[in-house]
């Protein structure tokens, strides 16, 4: 039986801010069928906002459009198709935005967060198993990252969740999905940082203060907070930063702390200028690796021969290089003892209906993570 539910629908990407007024995301009526084979029905009880939505909303990436956007979030199981066993209805998940379909060459050789039929699926606003099968009437629906989460529920593929104890919070759950695995996969498995390593991170969101949660629990015994706004030092500081840097000239001043350059840096900032200053401020073989998503035409420069002869090696992190089965449960476990305080990233809660609002806010980096609570 099919189910109608409220939504977030975005129609037009690229309006005009404020979004406050423009309001490109209207929550409207949809409906959902019974999962099929390999789906599951997802009630949402947090969702969070994350700056890959805000560039679906205003146009820096490009998805198939009419869709709800949403990627980051955590729910309750309501009902599950034919020949899905992981889970049970009533079972608690946290949501996962690449489909880890475990049969392509990718997923085989231990890399899901590089999915190939998880990323085509993406690309053309589907699930793995087909559609896409949200519904405004007659007219279709596209799929978010197969979860479309800025929603009261979400049909997603068995193979986009992963179970999370009973007692843990929706609102922190919902984190991990995105914010966590990122950030802190992009310390601990993209740039392997290893114990008493000096770290540079630029960008402080909630995916770059999970990459200091991350350098921190690797051993890193330096740590510098790189932000543009000098309000985020305290919470840098109160992560596990050691030193906190602010606004232009980023690299000077991480070299006037750390003149030979750090082990690793690591950008979050979505901008190709940020992303030079971090490799400007990494030693001779030293990594430097980004989470950011510029619009896709934006280019960094680097000479080649520097690359070379300093041995250097950047890389690009998706999803942290993390494999969600194995690395949710283990966040979870640190996030328990204490280790990996990721509830210090949220910033406020709100409701659906605030959520053009709340484009704003992100757009203007004046929060970490503001989560939807349903
Ligand atoms: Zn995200
Ligand atoms: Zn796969």
């Amino acid at each position: 039986m099919s189910i109608s539910f409220r939504a977030a629908v975005l129609r037009t990407a690229g309006s005009p801010r404020p979004y406050a007024r423009s309001r490109p995301l209207a929550i409207e009526t949809v409906s959902l069928p019974a999962p099929g084979a390999g789906e599951v029905l997802v009630r949402i009880k947090a969702a969070s906002l994350c700056h890959s939505d805000l560039s679906v909303v205003n146009g820096d990436r490009r998805w198939p459009l009419p869709i709800v956007p949403g990627h980051e979030a955590a729910g309750v199981v309501t009902e599950i198709g034919p020949e899905v066993a992981s889970v049970a209805p009533g079972d608690r998940v946290a949501l996962i935005f690449l489909t880890q379909c475990g049969r392509c060459a990718r997923c085989v050789e231990g890399q899901p967060h590089l999915c190939e039929r998880g990323t085509q699926a993406n690309r053309e606003g589907r699930l793995i198993s087909g559609g896409p099968h949200l519904r405004a009437g007659a007219e279709a629906i596209h799929h978010h990252m197969g979860l479309s989460a800025f929603a009261e529920h979400a049909l997603v593929s068995e193979a986009s969740l992963v179970k999370i104890p009973h007692d843990l919070g929706f609102v922190e759950a919902s984190l991990f999905g995105c914010a966590v695995m990122c950030g802190a996969g992009s310390a601990l498995y993209s740039a392997a940082i290893r114990p008493g390593e000096s770290v540079v991170v630029f960008g402080l969101g909630g995916v770059g203060l999970a990459a200091i949660l991350g350098a921190r629990s690797a051993g890193a015994t330096r740590i510098i907070a790189v932000d543009s706004n000098p309000e985020k030092r305290p919470l840098a500081l109160a992560l596990g930063a050691s030193d906190f840097v602010a606004g232009d000239g980023a690299a000077a001043a991480v070299r006037a702390l750390v003149p030979q350059g750090v082990d690793a840096a690591l950008d979050a900032t979505g901008t190709v200028e940020a992303f030079e200053q971090a490799l400007d401020c990494t030693r001779r073989g030293g990594r430097t690796v980004s989470t950011s998503l510029p619009e896709a035409s934006r280019a960094f420069r680097f000479p080649l021969s520097r690359l070379v002869a300093e041995a250097r090696a950047i890389r690009g992190s998706y999803i942290g290089s993390c494999v969600p089965s194995r690395d949710i449960p283990a966040f979870v476990g640190l996030y328990r003892q204490g280790r990996l305080p990721v509830d210090k990233l949220v910033s406020r809660t709100i409701g659906l209906e605030d959520i053009n609002e709340a484009m704003d806010a992100l757009a203007d980096a004046s929060v970490i993570r503001q989560v939807i609570a349903f």
